[in-house]
């Protein structure tokens, strides 16, 4: 690790003994440096024990008790009495505040209910094709304090951050915030969508130059309490900030891009683009050098991927829409008549919303899959939506496989989390596309 950002990390004087609660990805990469660094530092971990890694309980009060300073990975919830018996007393932060207080180059921080990941890699390439190094790190799988350590040469850190990593993080003050949305999601974490609301607000509050969506309430209830440079994205025609209009997307009311040029399908992706050419707009860059780049980037696995094309029946992999407000903003965006699949871990959500779109979109059948999805069902039955209880994704894609006529789209977009019967989105999503590419499947 590069000695100069040791001694900086030494430099923070962080109060000992420090435990680093949650071995994941981050939590990993956090105790490596402060071991390195020279802290008497060690993993707390509830699955795992290892040297430098302790084995706790963290629903016991004062497990954590011997500790001086935690440094919470985002997967704990901070309700767990052990954080809770000691929030008085000790320090409580993240890697990215760790981040934040280390690092010396500008950062544009992106979050959001839907759309982050998607915009922050438009972002990198965006800025890739302006001749910038960006590095992309955060939720989207790398952490931020290894992106730090690591030696690469860096003009912009590009971060993806969650409500949980912005919980903790109050020295954090990107150049740029944006926010691409405010919907329901992760209730089973928070007490309600305005604690959720909050802590994606944090972003706001702490950046120095916003890039908000104006068709968004949480967004604009926020900006009123705030005093600083705003750049509002929305879907229709505008002369300020970004727009679209008449298949065009603007920015302060310039005709910029076609939309028919965008390899992106869906109109919550043009949402996502207008947040890359205003974030550019807002760190001083021209855009016209990157819109080459914009046009050709074709998203990520996912969402709203094609897996397979099958007489004429095209299946369409959505399997990150782990919540509402992704499966609603993919069918307002879809027009071919659909057989779509739904269902997981509802996560307490509140269907109603979904249940209207499905009315509203072109939808021939609903399939549901998921071990419990009761609140599904009855959102459903109080719009009078038809479906079919599946519960596998195998017996889902054999039914689907008998509903669909050319022309149609097979979604899966299950507005629920993965977590009921797979280990993560990903395997859900590779699974469905295994199942589409195989022909029939029989059950
Ligand atoms: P995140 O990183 O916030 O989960 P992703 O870019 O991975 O966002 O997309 C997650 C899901 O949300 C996918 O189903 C995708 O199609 C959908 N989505 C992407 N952008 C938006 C947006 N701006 N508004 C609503 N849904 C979106």
């Amino acid at each position: 690790m590069n000695a100069q950002k040791l001694a900086k990390l030494t430099a923070l004087g962080l109060s000992q003994p420090i435990a680093v609660v949650g071995m994941g990805v981050s939590g990993q990469a956090v105790l490596q440096a402060l071991l390195s660094a020279g802290y008497e530092a060690k993993g707390v971990d509830e699955k795992r024990s290892t040297q430098s890694i302790l084995s706790l309980n963290l629903d016991v009060a004062g497990a954590l008790a011997e500790f001086k300073t935690l440094i919470v990975s985002p997967g704990v919830d901070r309700r767990r009495q052990a954080l809770i018996s000691v929030a008085k007393e000790v320090a409580i932060l993240n890697d990215v505040e760790l981040f934040a207080r280390l690092v010396d180059k500008p950062v544009v921080a992106v979050t959001g209910s839907n759309g982050k990941s998607t915009v922050v890699t438009l972002l990198y390439e965006a800025l890739g094709a302006l001749g910038y190094k960006a590095v992309l790190c955060g939720n989207i799988g790398r952490s931020v304090i290894e992106a730090f350590f690591s030696d690469e040469a860096v003009d912009y850190y590009v971060l993806e951050l969650s409500s949980y990593q912005l919980e903790l993080c109050p020295s954090l003050s990107p150049l740029v915030g944006v926010i691409v949305n405010i919907t329901p999601d992760h209730l089973d974490r928070y007490e309600d969508f305005s604690a959720y609301a909050e802590a994606k607000g944090n972003l706001a509050r702490q950046a120095q130059h916003l890039v908000l969506n104006a068709e968004d309430a949480y967004c604009v209830a926020l900006s009123k309490t705030l005093d600083k440079p705003i750049e509002w994205f929305s879907l229709q025609k505008t002369s300020q900030g970004g727009g679209v209009h008449e298949g065009m997307l603007l920015v302060e009311g310039e005709e910029i891009l076609p939309v028919v040029d965008l390899a992106l399908k869906g109109k919550h992706n043009y949402a996502n683009v207008l947040c890359v050419l205003l974030s550019l707009r807002a760190l001083g860059l021209s855009f016209a050098e990157a819109l080459g780049a914009i046009g050709t980037f074709a998203g990520l696995a996912h969402r709203m991927q094609q897996v397979a094309t099958i007489g004429g029946v095209l299946w369409i992999d959505d399997s990150k829409a782990t919540n509402v407000g992704a499966t609603v903003a993919a069918l307002a965006g879809v027009s071919a008549p659909l057989i779509l699949i739904l269902g997981g871990a509802g996560k307490g959500q509140d269907f109603s919303e979904l249940a209207q779109a499905v009315v509203e979109a072109k939808v021939k059948q609903v399939l549901l899959i998921g071990v419990d999805n009761c609140a599904l069902q009855e959102a459903l039955k109080e719009k009078a939506v038809a479906f079919v209880v599946c519960q596998t994704l195998d017996v889902a894609v054999a039914r689907a496989r008998d509903y669909a006529q050319a022309g149609d789209w097979v979604l899966l977009s299950p507005a629920c989390a993965s977590l009921d019967q797979f280990k993560n989105y990903q395997q859900r999503g590779l699974y469905f596309a295994q199942l589409a590419q195989n022909g029939a499947v029989d059950v």
